[in-house]
């Protein structure tokens, strides 16, 4: 029977001694080979998808918990979007899993006679370090990649959502295979010790400053990483925008997990001529969202705890900028407003920080030129890009500026369908998942040539000595 919401245990740190126990049992599960058995992979699937449908109530209340989610945000971010992954990979597993075979090499007649194939490999013991703001998403999605590829895999969730990380321990333990996969809980000692261990890839999804830390720890025993990190995201809002529109969507971006969403917005840069006009749509925005105020509204989240409250009440403390929308913060409900601040230089902190709330920071620009300028300024490789314009604008805006992913017209809608690859580019993210991406990522293209026994008088000309004489000097 799933943890029901009044026996969701209190958050339990894995004692530093099991840890390396529970990474060499995941690579002993590993050489046991059990795990390339395409069959035991499509088993563990469906049991983690059940278990996702059985842990529902759970995980609802786990989530309510650790960041008052909505029951909407929990289902339809969380819990339904790995059902969706489980069922995408089994969908599609045997044809991702299959040997490739190479028909026709472009290569000399001889070569044509071998054997030439790519095998699809798991990379072995993985470890998956997620971050606090999905904390049933962003643990379990690349889990559903290498369980697909083949791997076996520790995941260390943010002790952030502590509610959320005890459901996951009980449903991973109950109910998959426990040698292959296992669940450590704990903050920065417990994944520093996961780091002394040695693992086949690492994947973390948190900030760039701790993602520094995992990347250059991976370094020292040359352990491949992927990284998924934040950003300072910018959208551009142009004169030729539908301005209603672009408010509604954008205000639709910063409310959703109360703004505490990677591929958030950081900074809109809106046409100076329009900028008023795109304040008063968010305000309505605003009042089409919560018509009871923001406060009152069972729809938004919350921050997740004080230390993170009080980081986005400093900024609103140090801007220089104007609150031209909402600005209240209220600590003991961990509540911020949905806040819209018009600033004025890229020195002021919503530039400068990652916001990661439901701020908006508007900065009002003479041209498109000048806003490609202050994009590229503040971050030049940013996790995502929103552009609302006319179709010259916005294919400007994306063949000038890049990005992880894109979205035109929408707050950062690119990410919210998990077929299609999601991950950075340069300091925001290395590698990506989500559909067949999310396989690749934990699977190794092992090319292999097998030449038949008979084949060695057409290779005569390969051995020594050479007999082409005009290359003799
Ligand atoms: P974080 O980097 O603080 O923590 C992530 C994980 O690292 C947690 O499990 C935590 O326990 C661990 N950790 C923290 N400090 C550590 C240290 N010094 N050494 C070793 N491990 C450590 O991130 P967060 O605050 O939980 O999440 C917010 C950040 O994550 C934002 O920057 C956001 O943009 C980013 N994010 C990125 C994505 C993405 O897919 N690109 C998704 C969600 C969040």
């Amino acid at each position: 029977m799933a943890t029901s919401k009044a026996a969701i245990p209190p958050f339990e740190v894995t004692p530093l001694d099991v840890i390396s126990a529970v990474s060499s049992n995941a690579r002993a599960a590993f050489r046991s080979h059990k795990t390339k058995d395409l069959q035991w992979r499509l088993n563990q699937l469906r049991k983690l998808y059940w278990a996702l449908e059985d842990y529902k109530p759970a995980y609802l209340a786990a989530l309510k918990q650790d960041l008052n989610k909505p029951g909407f945000e929990s289902v339809f971010t969380e819990i339904d979007w790995v059902k969706n992954d489980c069922m995408f990979m089994i969908d599609n597993l045997e044809t991702f899993a299959k040997t490739e075979k190479l028909k026709s090499p472009h290569v000399p007649t001889t070569y044509s006679m071998l054997n030439f194939r790519i095998k699809k490999e798991p990379l072995g013991a993985v470890l998956i370090i997620g971050p606090y703001n999905f904390p049933v998403q962003l643990l379990l999605a690349p889990l559903v990649g290498a369980i697909g590829a083949g791997c076996t895999a520790v995941i260390k969730p943010s002790e952030l959502t502590p509610a959320s990380a005890m459901v996951m321990k009980e449903m991973m333990e109950s109910r998959l295979d426990r040698d292959a996969f296992a669940v450590v809980n704990g903050g920065i000692p417990e994944t520093t010790a996961l780091m002394e261990e040695k693992w086949d890839k690492v994947m973390f999804t948190g900030s760039p400053q701790v993602g520094s830390i995992i990347a250059r720890k991976a370094a020292e025993t040359l352990t491949p990483v992927c990284l998924e990190l934040g950003g300072k995201n910018p959208a551009f809002v142009t004169k030729k925008a539908n301005l209603a529109l672009a408010a509604r969507r954008l205000m639709w971006g910063k409310c959703l997990n109360a703004g505490q969403v990677c591929m958030n917005h950081n900074y809109v840069l809106v046409d100076k001529d329009v900028v008023d006009t795109f304040i008063e749509f968010l305000k309505i925005a605003y009042k089409d969202n919560f018509p009871n105020g923001a406060k009152a509204s069972s729809d938004l989240a919350r921050i997740v705890n004080v230390r993170h409250f009080n980081r986005i009440k400093k900024m609103l403390d140090e801007t220089k900028g104007k609150i031209v929308m909402g600005g209240e913060v209220d600590e003991s409900e961990l509540y911020i407003e949905p806040t819209a601040v018009l600033v004025d230089s890229i020195d002021d902190p919503m530039m400068q920080e990652e916001i990661f709330g439901p701020i908006f920071s508007i900065y009002p620009v003479d041209t498109l030129d000048q806003a490609l300028n202050i994009a590229h300024e503040v971050h030049k490789t940013p996790l995502s890009l929103m552009a609302f314009g006319d179709k010259s604008e916005t294919s400007r805006i994306l063949h000038e500026m890049t990005s992880g992913g894109a979205s035109i017209n929408d707050s950062y809608f690119h990410g919210a369908v998990n077929t299609v690859p999601f991950g950075g580019v340069g300091d925001s993210g290395w590698g990506a998942y989500r559909g067949k991406a999310s396989f690749d990522n934990f699977t190794h293209l092992r090319t292999v040539c097998e030449t038949p026994t008979w084949m060695d008088r057409f290779l005569r000309v390969r051995y020594m000595p050479y007999d082409w004489s005009e290359y003799r000097f």
